[in-house]
């Protein structure tokens, strides 16, 4: 049996402090987690008074627990991501209320000129939608640079493709909440593609609970809906 240390720090080593691409310009990185599997296991063994009893008692203990809804142990879980995404992607994330969110301010700081461009668009509508969100930042910069207007107000006129930085500090518990209804065919595919590579860097680093997660969950739901992850 591997050992939960030789594990983790593994998988470590992989995902930590590396920015995972995801769309034309986004990415989602691990900045920080505490506890893992080993965590999820020892806090929901004090149910029972015992201690873990090794891999094979271990995974069906959280495969009990996340097919019963005994979720609390997984807040024992904490990650936090520094993400960058797309307004409209990040207006979807904001509403999972579970979890902290610190988002750069645009009226402190200046936009940057960074926008979504969704894939496979004809080259000629390509060039239609970088053009008009090339002209609205340089309407944005003058009004802030020329005209002195303030950033706060200027802002309004920037399209909702424009990407926004945050950290998003979640427990296992609600990132398993979110990895639901967001890996769903039922969500936008763009907020999906967050989801995806979440679950993907969470996997390494507790790779017991994530995977019984992804076998018996996400594949398993009722609604057969959501996509092979
Ligand atoms: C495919 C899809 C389409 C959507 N479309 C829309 C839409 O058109 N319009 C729209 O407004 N939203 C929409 N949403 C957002 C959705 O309604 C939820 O706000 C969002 O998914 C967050 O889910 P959540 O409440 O489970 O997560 P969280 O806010 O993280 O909450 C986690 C859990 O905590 C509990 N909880 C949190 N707050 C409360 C509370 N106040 N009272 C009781 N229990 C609470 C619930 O059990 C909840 O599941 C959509 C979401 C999805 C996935």
């Amino acid at each position: 049996m591997e050992s939960f240390d030789g594990e983790m720090n593994g998988g470590l080593r992989e995902v930590m402090h590396k920015e995972k691409k995801v769309l034309n310009r986004g990415f989602v990185e691990l900045v920080e987690w505490m506890g893992g599997d080993e965590a999820v296991i020892r806090n929901a063994r004090r149910c029972w008074r015992s201690a873990s009893k090794g891999t094979e008692s271990d995974r069906k203990l959280l495969k009990h627990l996340l097919l019963k809804g005994h979720k609390t142990p997984f807040e024992a879980m904490v990650f936090t991501f520094d993400i960058k995404c797309p307004l409209f992607v990040a207006r979807q994330w904001f509403r999972h209320r579970m979890g902290s969110f610190n988002e750069e301010s645009l009226r402190y700081c200046v936009a940057e000129r960074e926008y979504f461009v969704p894939e496979g668009l004809p080259a000629k509508l390509r060039d239609e939608w970088r053009e008009h969100q090339e002209e609205t930042f340089t309407l944005y910069e003058q009004m802030i640079s020329r005209h002195s207007l303030r950033r706060e107000a200027a802002r309004a006129i920037l399209p909702i493709g424009i990407y926004t930085r945050f950290y998003w500090t979640v427990n296992g518990s609600s990132l398993m909440n979110f990895l639901l209804l967001r890996t769903s065919r039922q969500a936008q595919r763009e907020i999906r593609a967050y989801a995806r590579a979440i679950l993907e860097i969470v996997s390494t680093v507790a790779p017991w609970s994530f995977s019984i997660f992804q076998e018996f969950v996400l594949k398993g739901g009722e609604s057969g809906s959501h996509e092979e992850a």
